[in-house]
């Protein structure tokens, strides 16, 4: 019999990343156990909905592994307060489906545009709660198989986890409560009011990591830093904390926009992103 075999193709990684750019890269989408195998015999990158990357103009010559179809579990049950999801699942939709469902616990990441997979590894979350509060367990694929772990083994953190070193994230337990549809709708609705007002335009979200008990927008602002614009990439005049791409932004431009911030603000500010494709130590 014929092995069906993942999609294997080459596409620019600006159609890819929320903020719209990056250059070239094969793209391996794989939804089985051995379409995992075979994509990570090559050096490899994953990517998930791409809302946290930055990569370089000249694109990467690793392989982009993406999760298809078979990793997105848009289904949950009223009821259902412990529910393994793939990690392709995107966040909002799950957001939305809890509610319908009457199931509490994912409010606080409402408005984060993931997948499950990659809110998982960067433990995304605003100050009303992170991935991490509501993962029980983990199925990895790493060292060529899939493996179970218990949540508490990666040492969650501020916008971090410990996965382990080419490990790629495929499903998630999420541990549920039951609650009521307006109940969670409500707390959806106080935690989209209370959120800051961020651009509509093309981002990769917050570009840095809150400095202990400080807020780097904020810091960027008081640094008269909103408005400043290299080439089509801009500091948001609305958050301080979101670089946006006006139009055919180059990995280039923004890159110099992290240099002149991190000149000009006093405090040392470390990047949420993620970046591809640079030489060590660009920033
Ligand atoms: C408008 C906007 C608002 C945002 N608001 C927030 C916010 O409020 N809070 C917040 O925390 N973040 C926020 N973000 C940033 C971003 O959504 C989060 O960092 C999110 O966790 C990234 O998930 P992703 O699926 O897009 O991952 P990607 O950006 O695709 O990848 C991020 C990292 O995770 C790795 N990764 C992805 N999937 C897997 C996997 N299955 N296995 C192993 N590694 C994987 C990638 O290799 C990469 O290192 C925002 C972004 C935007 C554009």
């Amino acid at each position: 019999m014929v092995q069906p075999k993942p999609l294997v193709k080459t596409i620019s990684l600006a159609t890819l990343t929320t903020l719209g750019v990056g250059g070239p890269a094969e793209l391996w989408e794989v939804n089985t156990e051995q379409d995992l195998r075979l994509a990570t015999r090559e050096p490899f990158r994953v990517i998930g909905a791409g809302s946290n990357l930055l990569v370089a103009d000249a694109g990467i010559s690793e392989r982009v592994i993406k999760l298809g179809p078979a990793f997105n579990d848009l289904r949950v049950y009223q009821g259902e307060t412990d529910v393994w999801l793939g990690a392709a699942t995107p966040l909002p939709g799950l957001l939305r489906r809890a509610a319908n469902a009457g199931l509490s616990g994912l409010e606080g990441l409402l408005g984060i545009p993931a997948v499950l997979g990659g809110a998982i590894t960067m433990n995304a979350g605003t100050r009303f709660g992170s991935m991490a509060d509501s993962l029980l367990g983990l199925e990895l694929f790493v060292n060529g198989r899939l493996e179970r772990v218990s949540a508490d083994s990666l040492h969650f953190g501020y916008r971090h986890s410990d996965l382990p070193t080419g490990a790629i994230v495929t499903r998630a337990r999420l541990k549920l409560s039951r609650s009521s549809p307006e109940r969670v709708t409500e707390l959806m609705r106080q935690v989209d009011a209370a959120r800051k007002t961020q651009p509509k335009v093309k981002s990769a979200g917050c570009a840095f990591k809150n400095p202990p008990g400080e807020s780097a927008g904020r810091l960027i602002d008081l640094s008269g830093l909103k408005g400043l614009r290299v080439g089509q990439a801009m500091i948001s005049l609305e958050h301080g904390n979101f670089i946006v791409n006006l139009g055919g932004a180059k990995a280039a431009d923004v890159v110099e926009l992290i240099k002149q911030v991190k000149q000009r603000v006093e405090v040392p500010l470390e990047l949420e992103w993620r970046l591809w494709g640079f030489e060590q130590e660009v920033l």
